[in-house]
């Protein structure tokens, strides 16, 4: 693989991670891990984004009334948006609002790792 940043593609460093080589190679695997871990929570970011559109319904609705004036103060912990047989909570609207939180901070800080590696 030959890098633009390096012509020579190769690492001079003797693997101590210090050289240009060794910064785009680190990058590119954590541009990976990023992308499969984003990908990965992708629906329940959509359930969080749903949830603030007052696009699902009962419980997890966050307005309701004529003119939506209404506000659930149900705590996003409490509210179960699936169960497993048996009753076994499986998944909440908290979980849903954290991951989205996760993702969000995790962009925040690669564009400041990002930065500072390359
Ligand atoms: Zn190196």
């Amino acid at each position: 693989m030959t890098d633009a940043l390096h012509p020579n593609g190769r690492c001079t460093c003797g693997g101590e991670g210090k050289c240009v080589w060794c910064k785009r190679v680190l990058l590119l695997e954590i541009d990976d891990i990023v992308s499969s871990l984003k990908k990965s929570v992708e629906p329940l970011v959509k359930i969080a984004d749903a949830y603030d559109a007052n696009a699902l319904d009962n419980e997890a609705r966050k307005h309701w009334g004529k003119n939506y004036e209404n506000t659930n103060n149900e705590d996003p912990n409490d509210i179960t948006l699936y169960s497993g047989r048996g009753g076994k909570e499986l998944l909440t609207l908290s979980d849903c609002l954290k991951a989205r939180e996760t993702v969000k901070r995790l962009e925040e800080y690669y564009g400041t790792l990002r930065t500072r590696l390359s």
